[in-house]
């Protein structure tokens, strides 16, 4: 057979040619959405990277930084940068200043393409950011705040236009770096992931396919993961392969832009984290609209409370749940009810889980002393997962090449993924916590996630995370920590109660430590933030009730 690279650069000639009348919808708040087509989008790319070649001096591995909404120009930046050999490195606009810094400067970004909305974030942090030569705006935003930069500032449209339209990409290696994203620190510091060439069209093929998203050129996806988590889950590649129109919803991540950008562009397909399906749920409560387009709904980055995805199905909208990491691409499972429990009563318990393994991950589980555990539905333990798509090493910086920590990888060379549950004989994944989230409670463990499933399955809850705290008789015990609904009176001996009877928790596991806020702290991807609530809670910051 022949050889041939698998380049990010025939993902976007393929796109581009074959499904040249596919368009990317860029929300803009105001009139009319803009819209692309793949052609004009391959077209603009080759002129984007002539421009990054010849103007901005960057070269083969040049680290080329993206601080930027989900738009066209984002999608521009994702072809343009990794086919003329340089690297795409997406920054996390959520991260707090000081992570932005050091990311973008262990990385080493040269340029940074940022939209014009976000420059009061970008502005202040230059002087820190000294690999940064040039900085490239685009979109609408006040350019003042640059004055005085020391790096080169240019407009977006200005440095593309009169460039060829075509450019002759080079054949690059497979495996070189294409991509890289940094974890968003949820557990600790973040960690640099670099994605080939190879891993991102590997991915993509997987993404399209029918057990996976299953999506063609008769939908449109409304990608409202950030283009910067884990590369929009894969999405901008795997539509460019298959011909998938992109509706991009830009910085209007609110419930009622999002709810009207469903109703007026009809998307048959959707993703993000279960935070921003619940902001819409209750937007959709508040003020009906008519969402039937969509059809599928996948949603990851946690897990998907049962009550949300029993909500989403009464409005015709079906959750299709996946699990998945930085460092997997992020495609790990996907939860398709497998043939015989289509129709049944068990089909809703198999979308409830993780989901099933891909031909392209392999998985297995180990037990606290280093053990294989079977796949039973039962074990549970640590899942650590190898495949094309999947981490091999952290990035360590220019010099210091690739970095494998202990805790993360195995001496053999999977990934550790600090995720702990059980996987059935079929094959399906059912997290019960990270491992740095679990409750050990007297030598066993409470599962913090079951704890909040059941909790914001009550009428009256609004959202809900358990949390562990120091405990001096079990060493740790569940503190709960509830958003109740606007106008919603119930109490802690009601939840309490409430867990135990509907909810099925064992009354050891119950919480005697409760409390009621605002709202609850979430990380910069929009997951629930619990290293946040313990720190409040060690500082004495929370009201809490013992019952
Ligand atoms: P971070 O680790 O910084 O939060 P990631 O987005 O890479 O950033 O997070 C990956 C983690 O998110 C997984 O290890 C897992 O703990 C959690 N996760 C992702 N999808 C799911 C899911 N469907 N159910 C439960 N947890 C999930």
């Amino acid at each position: 057979m022949q050889d041939v690279p698998l380049l990010i650069s025939r993902i976007l000639t393929h796109g581009s040619r074959i499904h040249g009348s596919s368009q990317v919808i860029t929300w803009t708040g105001n009139g009319g959405p803009q819209r692309r087509s793949y052609a004009e989008i391959g077209a603009r790319s080759a002129q984007l990277a002539h421009a990054l070649g010849e103007d901005l001096g960057v070269g083969t591995g040049g680290r080329v930084g993206t601080l930027m909404w989900n738009n066209s120009e984002h999608v521009e930046a994702y072809f343009a940068i990794p086919s003329m050999g340089a690297v795409l490195h997406t920054l996390n606009l959520r991260l707090p200043a000081e992570q932005l810094v050091f990311i973008v400067n262990h990385a080493a970004d040269r340029v940074i393409i940022v939209n014009g909305s976000l420059l009061p974030l970008l502005a202040p942090l230059l002087p820190d950011l000294p690999t940064v030569e040039h900085v490239v705006v685009s979109g609408p935003g006040d350019r003042s705040v640059l004055s005085g930069a020391s790096a080169r500032v240019h407009e977006y449209e200005e440095l593309i236009e009169g460039r060829p339209t075509a450019y002759d990409w080079p054949e690059l290696d497979e495996r070189a770096a294409a991509a890289m994203c940094y974890t968003s620190g949820t557990t600790g510091d973040p960690k640099g992931v670099v994605y080939s060439h190879r891993s991102i069209y590997l991915h993509s093929m997987q993404a399209c396919m029918a057990e996976s998203m299953g999506i063609t050129d008769q939908d449109t996806s409304l990608v409202v993961v950030p283009q910067f988590h884990v590369n929009a889950w894969g999405l901008p590649h795997a539509t460019f392969m298959t011909g998938v129109n992109m509706l991009m919803p830009d910085r209007f991540l609110q419930p009622g832009p999002l709810a009207e950008m469903i109703e007026s562009e009809r998307p048959t397909h959707a993703a993000a984290v279960p935070t921003i399906w619940q902001g819409l749920l209750a937007e959709l409560r508040a003020h009906p609209r008519d969402v039937g387009s969509l059809a599928q709904v996948t949603i990851g980055g946690s897990a998907c409370p049962p009550s949300l995805m029993e909500a989403f199905d009464s409005l015709g909208m079906r959750v299709c749940h996946a699990w998945g990491m930085t460092e997997t691409s992020p495609l790990g499972t996907v939860a398709r009810p497998p043939a015989h429990a289509v129709g049944t009563d068990e089909e809703f318990a198999y979308r409830l889980t993780q989901g099933r393994f891909p031909a392209g991950v392999e998985a297995r589980l180990t037990g606290p002393g280093g053990e294989r555990l079977p796949w039973d539905g039962e074990s549970a333990g640590e899942l650590e997962v190898r495949g094309p798509w999947i981490a091999g090493a952290y990035y360590g910086g220019p010099d210091a090449g690739a970095v494998r920590p202990a805790d993360k990888f195995s001496e053999d060379g999977w990934l550790k993924t600090g995720d702990v549950g059980t996987i059935s004989p079929d094959g399906f994944l059912t997290l019960t916590d990270r491992a740095k989230d679990v409750i050990k409670s007297g030598g066993e463990w409470i599962s913090s996630v079951d704890l909040e499933n059941a909790l914001m399955s009550h009428p009256d809850v609004a959202e809900a995370a358990v949390v562990a705290v120091p405990d001096d008789k079990w060493g740790e015990r569940p503190l709960a920590t509830v958003v109740l609904k606007e106008g919603a009176t119930a109490d802690f001996t009601t939840l309490r109660a409430f867990l135990a009877d509907e909810g099925s928790i064992a009354k050891w596991q119950l919480p005697e430590r409760w409390t009621i806020v605002p709202a609850v702290p979430k990380t910069s991807v929009g997951k629930f933030d619990k290293k946040v609530l313990r720190r409040q809670y060690a500082e004495g910051e929370l009201d809490v009730t013992r019952l």
